[in-house]
């Protein structure tokens, strides 16, 4: 679990806080940072939707060849 507002990792241990976001749990190294990942989740949890669209993009072109 990493801290998606700052990119700390190993938040399993050390979390102050955590709580769940479209299914994926996310933990946090302070309250300042799970103070700014609730008032825009989508910007923070960008990175992690990043890892999971590389493979939704190689799903997406091999039915759409070309597309994208
Ligand atoms: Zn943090």
């Amino acid at each position: 679990m990493n801290d998606p507002v700052c990119g700390m990792s190993g938040m399993e241990e050390s979390a102050v806080a955590t709580m769940e976001w479209k299914g994926v749990r996310y933990g946090f190294c302070s309250q300042r940072c799970y103070d700014l990942f609730t008032k825009q989740p989508e910007k923070y949890a960008r990175k992690e939707e990043g890892r999971n669209m590389h493979n939704k993009h190689h799903d997406h072109t091999q039915g759409h060849k070309g597309c994208c």
